[in-house]
């Protein structure tokens, strides 16, 4: 947790209280810190609504008065089991009804875990921390929504009402951020991207989260594959393209079957004539198997353990046939499992690595309706992907080049200010949610450390939050109205080559594996793009700009028309995006439609620029810079694109 979480996830325990002090049969499941504040779970009868905020806001400003500390107590689970059960916890005091969510809480803390109360005032809460020292730390804080979640996200469980706040250091913070909301609303990627013509969610024929490009935004898309291809190309990466589905053993292989397999859209069965009867057949008696299980239950031990070996045996052998009739296809959530069969097609030596395999894949995740965002959250993404695979010894080298990558982009797009969230991983999560690799957790994060540090690159680390297979880096960049967005992650795998297989030949004539690194500079288009219209307002600079050139005539005089005309041919025999507005509307009407539009440039001509071989330049949200040799304003234009200048 960074320090900002921290003091977040506080203010969550002090609204917690407050609704306990207003609503004391208030039932809370779980309060984190999230990307823009802090949440809180209740299951109330009463429906809270923004016209109860003041009423706990007042509460919360009590208990932040207060000064209170949080102050920790370890407790064993028999003790934490009682308080749950006399209502005890999420409350200021006992009560004739159980902390239900609390209490299932505790049943997922695994055994052997210490357990702990946060005390602030009378108001106990079940939490591993960490918290700041005194509510009086949480200096500003507002509640800003409320909706409705189901507990742990399963639609099977109870829906509860989701509280959300949001809680900053001081009030000259708090308010930045709102007047940033302000103008981020006004720079929407939704409304500027119709507005715009860039995609459109084509909700009833196509589905859900699956953007369309238009034309327009297709431009954005292929301008940003196309720097990708080239920095990539001078690094030393190679492409590879490969298919949108696999079957289910590759997924099975990598891991993501089962543990992926709720953000995976569900398979495709591909089973021939006699195959799917006797898949039913099978389906079944695993029914079957089911009930004989239940009816054993009543049985002595001896007879039951019996029964039971026999029952699990059966199950295998049926699971095994089911296995053997046709095939089950999964559409591809992540495009690793596809680039690490590419690496296996071919032997290695050491001589051939690092090898870089690049694609702008594209990938499918079933991201459930309630989280679809515009294009921040879709079911179909095009991801800026590669993975390296290289030697331990080439590692450094290999995270530092890719680590420069990101930097070059940055500038590129103007991106001031941007920070890599280094996540590690933590002891006593090996062997759960980590790999049980402890040497090779501790030799890749020394690495990457070692990378950052030296690279004086802005980082902060956080313990346990790396991914399974290995050290994670997310990277933070704010766009221009100070809005902070995770664009992409970098992620150390020193497990998942293993589980494929994967070896290249090493100078001591042995087989060993290699280290992969998955980096997505550019994350995916749809997170990307709906981020630089945000960044940039929809007024892309001129590179990026789906319309570069608008050339604008005064008047329609025939050798005029075929000025303007052979300005725009040059342009686009350029390859760029010019279009001439050749009728007889005014000028100040050409020029506001131009406006618009975003036409990045409009070159107004008329009689005398004709004459003169000039064209009067006018940019888009700067107005008239003048009339100049239509030539050397060719040239210009030309020389801005290759460079990309901002
Ligand atoms: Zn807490
Ligand atoms: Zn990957």
């Amino acid at each position: 947790m960074t320090d900002l979480e921290r003091l977040r996830h506080s203010a969550a325990h002090v609204l917690a209280a407050a609704i306990a002090k207003l609503w004391p049969d208030a039932q809370f499941a779980g309060g984190p810190p999230v990307d823009d504040g802090f949440y809180y779970d209740v299951d109330l009868k009463h429906r809270i609504s923004p016209e109860d905020f003041p009423a706990i806001e007042a509460e919360m400003k009590k208990i932040v008065k207060e000064n209170q500390v949080f102050e920790k107590q370890v407790v064993n689970r028999e003790q934490a089991i009682a308080d749950a059960q006399a209502g005890r916890l999420a409350a200021l005091g006992n009560r004739e009804v159980a902390s239900k969510f609390k209490l299932e809480m505790l049943k997922d803390i695994p055994e052997g875990e210490p357990i702990s109360y946060f005390k602030t005032g009378d108001f106990v809460d079940l939490c591993a921390g960490p918290h700041v020292m005194r509510t009086g730390n949480v200096g500003a804080f507002k509640l800003t929504s409320v909706a409705s979640a189901y507990y742990k996200g399963d639609e099977k469980n109870p829906q509860l009402q989701r509280i959300y706040g949001t809680a900053f250091k001081n009030k000259t913070q708090m308010d930045e951020y709102f007047t940033m909301l302000e103008e981020a609303k006004k720079r929407d990627h939704r409304k500027i991207g119709a507005e715009m013509g860039l995609y459109v969610m084509d909700t009833e024929y196509v589905g859900p989260g699956l953007p369309l490009w238009l034309p327009k935004g297709t431009v954005i898309v292929e301008e940003l594959e196309k720097l990708a291809k080239e920095t990539e190309f001078a690094a030393g990466y190679v492409r590879v393209k490969t298919p949108h589905l696999a079957k289910e053993k590759l997924y099975k292989t990598s891991g993501h079957l089962p543990y992926y397999a709720e953000s995976m859209f569900p398979p495709m069965e591909l089973l021939e004539g006699e195959e799917e009867k006797r898949r039913e057949e099978l389906e079944a008696e695993f029914v079957g198997l089911g009930k004989e299980h239940a009816e054993i239950l009543g049985l002595g031990q001896k007879e039951r353990a019996d029964r039971l070996a026999e029952i699990a045996a059966r199950h295998k052998v049926i699971g095994e046939q089911i296995e053997k009739l046709g095939e089950r296809y999964y559409l591809k959530a992540m495009n690793c499992p596809h680039h690490h069969r590419v690496f296996a097609a071919e032997p290695h030596s050491y001589r051939d690595l690092p090898l870089r395999l690049a694609e702008y894949g594209t990938c499918y995740r079933y991201e459930q309706s309630g989280e679809l965002f515009g294009l921040m959250r879709v079911r179909s993404l095009n991801m800026n992907d590669a993975h390296i695979y290289c030697t331990p010894e080439q590692f450094a080298q290999e995270f530092n080049a890719v680590n420069e990558m990101y930097l070059k982009y940055f500038k590129i797009f103007g991106f001031d200010k941007y920070q890599m969230r280094f996540s590690t991983s933590a002891p006593e999560g090996l062997g759960k949610k980590y790999v049980d690799e402890p040497a090779l957790w501790k030799q890749t994060e020394d690495m990457v450390r070692d990378v950052l540090v030296s690279s004086g690159i802005n980082f902060v680390e956080v313990a346990n939050e790396a991914a399974f297979y290995g050290p994670k880096i997310d990277v933070q960049v704010w766009s221009a109205i100070g809005r902070e967005f995770t664009i992409a992650t970098n992620q150390v795998d020193f497990a998942v080559p293993k589980r494929f297989g994967l070896t290249y030949r090493d100078k001591d004539n042995t087989d060993k594996t290699p280290l992969c690194i998955h980096r997505a500079p550019l994350g995916t288009h749809e997170r990307f793009i709906g981020f630089l219209i945000e960044h940039y307002a929809g007024n892309f600079p001129l590179w990026l700009a789906p319309e570069q050139v608008r050339v604008i005539t005064l008047g329609t005089e025939e050798p005029l028309l075929n000025y303007a005309k052979d300005v725009v041919t040059q342009l686009r025999a350029q390859q760029v995006r010019a279009e001439g507005d050749y009728g007889t509307d005014p000028m100040k009407a050409k020029i506001a439609n131009a406006e618009t539009a975003k036409v990045h440039t409009m070159l107004v001509i008329g009689g005398r620029d004709m004459e003169a071989g000039n064209v009067s330049v006018r940019l888009h949200g700067k107005g008239n810079v003048g009339a100049k040799p239509k030539a050397e304003v060719i040239a210009g234009i030309l020389q801005a694109i290759k460079e990309r200048q901002a």
